[in-house]
């Protein structure tokens, strides 16, 4: 049998969806009105699926079955196969959105999930899922590690000495989750651009790992409108929106992510997750959980922004930087 990571059986579903696209996929964007790739909450799931099954592990052989996921390699797909086979998995990595399987040798494997990778462990004579892209098999004969992309956006790639943090991704902000990630340093950083503050959270290079989806949660619980401008906030504001920002994620991954097939189910009304989870994102029209006024969906970076009117109003001035959006709102189609 075939089974997504992390391999057990209540978190199946939840981590295979990360990675399904097509009906759900389309469901969920047609929902949101937006394309959702995995954020901080999704990736560490897989993070301590894959740190489960493959720490420790050696690899005995590799199959590249479709040369695009391991473009970023840029030797080639059979210079992949010969580089990865005979090492040995350390425990699995993230920063941010940020996946890295290192090696017991101080090289590592950066791994980019992009919209619908995804990786599970598969016996070697398991039949093989569509879109599976890459086998990995191990000495040890126990099940085997494939990864599966239907739109490959994603990728592998070997990274040379990136064990410790590949150079692919070093100019990536440490993530609020990171033992070293600096509250006060992240704050002056914020303060000190000329910009609003959900350009800012959704930055990676100021603080990892915030996407679209939990963007919108933290402004919701900071109760800040997105296009509030980052120059004049006070200390407090600031840390207080990124504090809220940890605390949305960390709430997610407490559930398991925001997995695609949770949103899904609760889109068809089997299940209370969606809107439990979520206060405002994909909840356009429907009431804001801490006021009761309706959900209002915006453009912005041509992205869909959630935001509760009352208790995230606009901030002063807003017409204009509206006005301005216009030019790249008609870019949206
Ligand atoms: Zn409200």
């Amino acid at each position: 049998m075939t089974r997504c990571l992390p391999p057990s059986p209540a978190d199946e579903k939840r981590v295979c969806s990360l990675a399904r696209p097509g009906q759900r996929r389309a469901s969920l964007a047609q929902h949101a009105g937006a394309r959702s790739v995995p954020e901080l909450p999704e990736v560490e799931v897989v993070r301590r699926g894959l740190a489960s099954s493959i720490t420790g592990r050696q690899i005995s052989g590799v199959r590249v079955l479709h040369p695009r996921p391991v473009r970023r390699h840029l030797a080639g797909p059979a210079d992949f196969e010969v580089q990865v086979t005979g090492r040995t998995f350390a425990e699995p990595r993230r920063r941010g959105k940020y996946l890295w399987l290192p090696f017991t040798d101080g090289d590592a494997i950066l791994a980019h999930l992009g919209m619908s990778g995804q990786f599970r462990l598969a016996d070697a004579a398991a039949p093989l899922v569509p879109n599976t892209r890459i086998i990995f098999a191990f000495a040890d004969g126990g099940p085997g590690l494939r990864f599966v992309d239907q739109r490959m956006f994603g990728g592998l790639s070997v990274s040379p000495g990136g064990a410790e943090l590949p150079r692919e991704i070093a100019h990536i902000g440490r993530d609020p989750f990171d033992p070293e990630f600096d509250l006060a340093g992240t704050v002056a950083r914020l303060r000190r651009r000329d910009t609003v503050i959900k350009r800012a959270l959704l930055d990676q290079q100021l603080v990892s790992g915030i996407g679209n989806i939990y963007a919108d949660e933290a402004l919701w619980v900071a109760r800040m409108h997105y296009a509030r401008p980052t120059h004049n906030m006070s200390r407090g504001q600031a840390a207080g929106v990124i504090t809220a920002a940890a605390s949305v994620m960390s709430n997610a991954l407490d559930d398991g992510g925001t997995s695609f097939d949770a949103l899904y189910v609760n889109i068809n009304g089997s299940s209370g997750y969606f809107d439990r989870s979520l206060a405002v994102y994909g909840r356009e029209g429907k009431p804001c959980p801490r006021c009761g006024t309706l959900i209002r969906r915006e453009p912005f970076m041509n992205r869909s922004s959630y935001r509760c009117p009352r208790c995230q109003r606009s901030p002063r001035g807003f017409k204009i930087q509206s006005a301005m959006r216009e030019h790249s709102r008609k870019n949206e189609g």
